[in-house]
C-alpha cells in the first residue's frame, strides 16, 4: 500500500498564556496524550500560515497550507463559496456569496437572513439563469439563508464593492466600481441591474405572500458581498500526484477543497460546531484509504471558542480532537501531519498572526526531543519555524516524491 497523508488542520488551534490556565494555552493545558505521543516519535515546530505579522484569514491560510499561494490564487472569498455549492466555474466568471434578507421600501435592511429562513432554493430558483447585457447569472442556494452567485460573461471584473451593508438599519448599497476600468464600470451597473430585477420579482413572489400571511419576514433582496475572480486552478491530485479529498463539517473548508479539485466526502455529524462527530471524520479516513492518497481533515470549533473567549470550551474540545485521533494511530503507513490555520487567542477573541504548533509523525521522519504537542514545546523542534508553503513540499520530500533539483 502505498503511503497515505493525513492533513489534519484544528482551525484556530493555537493561543496565547492564560492566566486562569496556571499561564498555559488551551492547547498546552489540555490532556492530550495522542498528540503529545505523535510530537514524541515525530518532528515538530511553529508555522506562519502566510507570514510573520500578517494575520491569516481561514481562506487564505488554507490555500497556503495547501501548497497554494493566496497572492495567486486567492481574490475574494466568492470563488472558494460558489465552488463549495458545488457551481463549475469558468475562467473569467465573478463570483459572490449571497444572502436572502428582508428589506422594507427604502431599501433599509431589517434582517439580512430574512428571519433566519431555513431554505432559499424556491426563490433561488426564480433568480437563476437571468441574462443582461450579456452577462448571465447562475445562482444555486447555499444553507439556509446562504446562495451563492456567478457571473459569466466577457469583460468583468471583481473590482466591485458589496451590496450588503453587513448591518441592519443600513440601506442596501449601490454596487460600485473599485478601480476606472472598463470592467469594474460594467460588472457594477450589470450586478446593480441584476439586483435591482432580483428585488422586484421577489417581491411577486408567491412564497414571500405565504410568508407575510404566516407573519413571516419576507425574502426580499439578494444581499451580495465578497465578490472573487476565477482563473483556472491546477487540481491537487494532478499538482502533487496524490488523489486528494477534504473531510469537513465548514462550507467555507469544503469550498477550498472543492476549489482545489478535492472529492468532498460527506461524513455523518460533521457540523463544523462544538458537537461535530470527529470520531466519524476519522473513520471516514479509514474507509476511503483505497481511495484516496491525501486527505484534508479539517475541525473547526477551536475557533468559534477562541472567538468567544471561551479558553475551557476550548481547551475540551482539543481533548476531545485528541481522543478521537487515537483511531489513526493505529494505521500502519501513514504521514500525519498536525497543524491550525491561524491562532484564535481566547484573550482577542480574533485570529491573530501567532505562529501555531506543526507535527509532522510517520514511518521514516525525522524526530527530535519535542515531547509535547503545544505553543512553547513545538518552539524548540527540529522543523524550526516554517511557513504554510513549505508543508507540501516537506510532505512531497517525506515521501520520496520530490523533483531533483539539478543533476
Ligand atoms: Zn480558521
Amino acid at each position: 500500500m502505498k503511503r497515505k497523508v493525513v492533513l489534519l488542520v484544528c482551525d484556530g488551534l493555537g493561543d496565547r498564556p492564560i492566566p486562569e490556565l496556571d499561564f498555559k494555552t488551551p492547547l498546552e493545558a489540555a490532556k492530550t496524550p495522542n498528540l503529545d505521543y505523535v510530537a514524541k516519535k515525530g518532528i515538530c515546530g511553529l508555522m506562519y500560515t502566510l507570514g510573520p505579522g500578517l494575520r491569516p484569514g481561514s481562506d487564505t491560510s488554507h490555500l497556503n497550507i495547501l501548497g497554494y499561494d493566496y497572492h495567486k490564487y486567492y481574490s475574494g472569498r466568492g470563488t472558494i463559496e460558489v465552488a463549495g455549492l458545488g457551481m463549475k466555474l469558468e475562467e473569467g466568471d465573478v463570483a459572490l456569496r449571497g444572502n436572502l434578507g428582508t428589506v422594507d421600501e427604502n431599501l433599509i435592511i431589517i434582517d439580512r437572513r430574512a428571519g433566519r429562513i431555513r431554505d432559499v432554493s424556491e426563490f433561488v430558483k426564480v433568480l437563476d439563469n437571468l441574462e443582461i447585457d450579456g452577462v448571465k447569472f447562475l445562482v444555486k442556494p447555499g444553507t439556509a439563508h446562504r446562495a451563492g452567485i456567478i457571473m459569466r460573461g466577457e469583460g468583468l471584473s471583481n473590482k466591485i464593492t458589496d451590496a450588503d451593508p453587513h448591518e441592519t438599519g443600513e440601506k442596501v448599497h449601490t454596487v460600485e466600481a473599485l478601480d476606472d476600468s472598463r470592467e469594474a464600470r460594467r460588472t457594477a451597473e450589470v450586478l446593480n441591474k441584476y439586483l435591482e430585477n432580483c428585488h422586484q420579482i421577489l417581491l411577486q413572489h408567491p412564497e414571500n405572500k405565504r410568508r407575510q400571511k404566516e407573519k413571516k419576514l419576507p425574502a426580499n433582496y439578494l444581499l451580495v458581498r465578497g465578490a472573487g475572480f476565477y482563473k483556472l486552478v491546477p487540481p491537487f491530485s494532478e499538482r502533487f500526484g496524490l488523489r486528494a479529498c477534504c473531510i469537513a463539517g465548514g462550507g467555507l473548508y469544503k469550498g477550498i477543497g472543492a476549489y482545489l479539485g478535492m472529492k468532498i466526502l460527506k461524513v455523518e455529524g460533521a457540523t463544523a460546531l462544538p458537537d461535530t462527530n470527529i470520531d466519524n471524520k476519522f473513520d471516514s479516513v479509514k474507509e476511503h484509504l483505497d481511495e484516496f492518497d491525501f486527505f484534508f481533515v479539517h475541525v473547526k470549533a477551536a475557533d468559534s471558542l477562541g472567538e468567544d473567549g471561551n479558553y475551557l470550551g476550548k481547551k475540551e474540545f482539543i481533548e476531545r480532537i485528541d481522543q478521537s485521533l487515537e483511531r489513526l494511530l493505529s494505521l500502519e503507513d501513514i504521514l500525519l501531519v498536525v497543524t491550525a490555520d491561524h491562532s484564535t487567542p481566547c484573550s482577542l477573541k480574533k485570529h491573530s498572526a501567532d505562529p501555531v504548533p506543526i507535527c509532522f509523525y510517520g514511518l521514516d521522519v525525522r524526530t527530535d526531543s519535542v515531547s509535547e504537542f503545544g505553543e512553547r514545546a513545538c518552539a524548540s523542534g527540529g522543523l524550526g519555524r516554517m511557513l504554510g508553503l513549505e508543508i507540501m513540499p516537506e510532505i512531497t520530500n517525506i515521501l520520496g516524491l520530490s523533483d531533483l533539483v539539478g543533476a
